[in-house]
């Protein structure tokens, strides 16, 4: 690309500055610890290179200078007593122990490259699993080293990979691309863009983005909208602040979302409300659409969604008559068993009401570079890319998702089916307190394999169950690195301002043991050079881009018209039939049902009213706290202060009837476990269910009781069950009872 075609933003001072006696370093945010969003950073470092200070950049037009508490309190995190300084080693027979001893990088490089390299030799590479967590800016690199070690079976540990990958794949599929929100994030001038307008209305449908701030959306970006006369549509079982603001609130029973789309489909479809023109030229499927449609009268999806058939409708004539709409969604939407027809129904909303690719509407930001989403897979042979986990189950795999699918993973795990695995390298993850379902099934069956490594910045529940080495990582403000994707297609780099202990960065460790696994994959001298190369397409360094960033490329709309969305240049979408699938020829050719659908979570009210005696309630889980990310944070002073207990959110009508106060121990459970939370009586949520949060454990608990994570950990109730396609998993969508703690317990 040429450069000249960048804008960058105007900055006052170079990347690297003094003020007093601090050096001010400029860059950009990406887990661990906080999320991988990429908000513009001022790191302030004393005279000894310790980080003191964090600040948002205000020069950096994708937050403006605002941080969430995350990113301010990076410095507590990166300067923590408790964190991981060296390589340790644990005598296989003392996993469950602190029982480590310490030993040279050299060591436990030598002790993998042996171990590794031996297990490939006897069982073959695929027997080694290599799995990540969400943050800390891996996937390429962690990819990279499965691929070019020989295995097939990189993949996140998440039933269903209920995390974004759903809604990424079924935009994908059925469109060639991916679609977000337009909020400006594409243009360095943002909302003063002459090309901009703000969308008169935006659906935030099942996530908060002000506490989440998920997958390249800031969520600040909707307050910013509001003020500029946005208005919002909230579909959300709680009333949230954005609900309370909201034109429409739409209080959806959880795992019901598909039904509620297509309620709404069904109104715009029936009254004709849609935008006829760009369904006739753009859209295939129109008429089978409209004839599955029929099957949700607006009645009857009141029924299913406990939301008011006169809401439905109101919300569906919102959105066909705002030009532009737009859409900001989220997990509740992964999180369903059959995410897939869900997305493809929302989805199908936003489309065929003509918003997709124009001012304020949907957009499908360009990749600036094509690593994002990993680079190497080639590297691997035919035959063993053939024998990556869980393409038999799920042929969708087969087409452009290079993970193993992860509930095909755990059952392997489990049984041995389709092969034994040997050995594991988890990097970024804390499965037995965040991702993994049944967490004891999780840790039962990572016991079994031969020999497992983990690269993390703290202790966590999950390494001291199972490791037998662990790597120390970096936090961001220790490393080097490269952040692109998820939603705006700008440059921005990550810059190395201190260092603790002998932490490495994710990639450096990748990097050299990529080099002594397969030199000729890992040819790069150091860890800039490897980036270096990697930006070549952009012509940028990185050393230049530590100067320049961020750099913003190009951007028009209603690029389809152009040609600009197809490899062979043609004017259309990049799909089987060059428009958008409303019908899915390609789920149809990998036997599914190409047309969205909703089917009952089960269990649940709809599917399983038997259990509703036993277990009243409907559970939803993952709810978001804003001082912490996942299963991060614990141990963090200040931002524990604003959570210091998991909660429950229970409405005080409920709690009345089961003689449980405000801030009450319960155990929430259900036929597969239970899970201790602290009750917060509140009438945001409907007297039907309950909400909690995720992933946590007790530091403070000591190793002897691994953390407390097993009595914590709300997964304990949610099973390895994922959808028809192999994305999606219900962990939003459960039946429970609550019951008090007793005394001791
Ligand atoms: S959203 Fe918050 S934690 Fe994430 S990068 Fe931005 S300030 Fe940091």
């Amino acid at each position: 690309m040429e450069e000249k075609s960048w804008s960058y933003a105007q900055h006052s001072k170079p990347f690297k500055y003094q003020e007093g006696n601090l050096t001010v370093t400029r860059g950009s945010a990406w887990s661990g610890p906080g999320c991988h969003l990429g908000c513009g950073v001022l790191l302030y470092t004393d005279e000894n290179g310790k980080l003191v200070k964090v600040e948002g950049d205000p020069e950096n037009p994708y937050n403006d200078g605002r941080l969430c508490v995350r990113c301010l309190n990076v410095n507590e995190v990166t300067n923590h007593k408790d964190r991981l300084l060296y390589p340790m080693k644990r005598d296989p027979k003392d996993r469950g122990k602190d029982k480590w001893e310490r030993i040279s990088w050299d060591e436990a490089y030598d002790i993998i490259v042996e171990k590794f390299n031996k297990i490939k030799d006897e069982f073959g590479a695929e027997t080694i699993l290599f799995t990540q967590g969400t943050g800390r800016d891996i996937a390429q690199w962690i990819s990279r080293l499965a691929w070019s070690f020989g295995s097939p079976n990189y993949c996140y540990h998440l039933s269903g990979a209920a995390c974004y990958l759903p809604r990424v794949a079924g935009m994908a599929v059925t469109t060639g691309g991916y679609w977000v929100a337009d909020c400006s994030q594409q243009f360095i001038d943002r909302y003063d863009n002459p090309q901009y307008q703000v969308p008169e209305t935006m659906f935030v449908w099942g996530n908060y983005p002000l506490t989440s701030n998920s997958d390249g959306f800031y969520g600040h970006w909707v307050i910013d909208l509001m003020k500029r006369g946005m208005k919002i549509v909230c579909i959300d079982p709680k009333v949230t602040w954005l609900a309370a603001r909201a034109e429409e609130h739409l209080r959806v029973r959880p795992g019901t979302d598909a039904a509620l789309a297509l309620g709404m489909l069904n109104i715009i479809i029936n009254e004709e409300l849609y935008d006829k023109e760009f369904v006739e030229k753009w859209t295939h499927g129109f008429d089978q659409l409209k004839e599955r449609v029929q099957e949700y009268p607006v009645e009857k999806v009141a029924e299913i969604t406990w939301v008011p058939a006169e809401k439905i409708r109101n919300a569906a004539h919102i959105l066909a008559k705002s030009k532009p709409a737009t859409m900001q969604w989220g997990l509740a939407v992964d999180m369903t068993k059959e995410s897939l027809p869900a997305s493809q129904a929302i989805a199908a909303l936003f489309y065929i009401t003509g918003n997709a690719d124009i001012p304020g509407g949907i957009i499908m930001p360009p990749e600036l570079l094509p690593y994002s989403g990993g680079f190497g897979h080639d590297l691997l042979s035919p035959e063993q890319a053939e024998k990556r986990i869980g393409l038999k189950d799920y042929p969708i795999f087969q087409y452009g998702f290079q993970i193993a699918q992860p509930d095909a993973v755990q059952k392997a795990l489990e049984t041995d089916d389709p092969y034994k695995i040997h050995a594991g390298w988890f990097q970024t993850t804390n499965p037995i307190a965040c991702v993994a379902a049944q967490p004891k099934r999780w840790a039962e069956a990572v016991k079994k394999l031969d020999f497992v490594v983990f690269v993390d910045i703290f202790m966590t529940p999950s390494i001291m169950e199972v490791a037998d080495i662990v790597l120390p990582a970096a936090t961001f403000p220790e490393r080097d690195g490269l952040r692109v994707g998820d939603g705006v297609q700008r440059g921005e780099v990550i810059n190395k301002v201190t260092q603790i202990g002998e932490c490495k960065s994710d990639m450096q460790i990748n990097l050299e043991l990529g080099k002594r696994f397969n030199p000729a994959a890992w040819p790069w001298e150091n860890v800039q050079a490897m980036f270096s190369d990697i930006l070549k397409p952009t012509g940028f360094s990185f050393q230049e881009l530590q100067e320049k960033a961020p750099a913003y490329m190009p951007f028009t709309y209603k690029r389809y018209e152009k040609g600009l969305f197809r490899p062979d240049g043609q004017p259309g979408f990049n799909t089987g039939t060059g428009k958008i699938e409303l019908y899915s020829t390609f789920y149809e050719m990998v036997g599914l049902d190409p047309l969205p659908y909703f089917e009952e979570p089960s269990p649940g009210p709809g599917a399983t009213p038997e259990l509703l005696e036993e277990y009243p309630l409907v559970l939803t889980t993952g709810a978001r706290i804003w001082s912490m990310f996942h299963s991060e944070h614990r141990q963090i002073e200040r931002n524990r202060a604003f959570r210091p207990d998991p909660e429950i959110e229970v409405n005080p009508d409920t709690l009345k009837k089961l003689g449980i106060k405000d801030g009450d121990w319960v155990w929430v459970e259900n036929e597969r476990g239970r899970a201790k939370r602290r009750v917060k009586g509140t009438p945001v949520i409907d007297p039907r269910m309950c909400s909690c949060d995720h992933a946590w454990w007790r530091p403070e608990a000591g190793p002897e009781n691994l953390y407390d994570v097993l009595d914590l950990n709300i997964n304990n109730l949610v099973p390895w069950i994922p959808g028809k396609s192999g994305f999606g998993s219900n962990f939003k969508t459960m039946l429970c009872k609550l019951y008090k703690v007793k005394e001791g317990e």
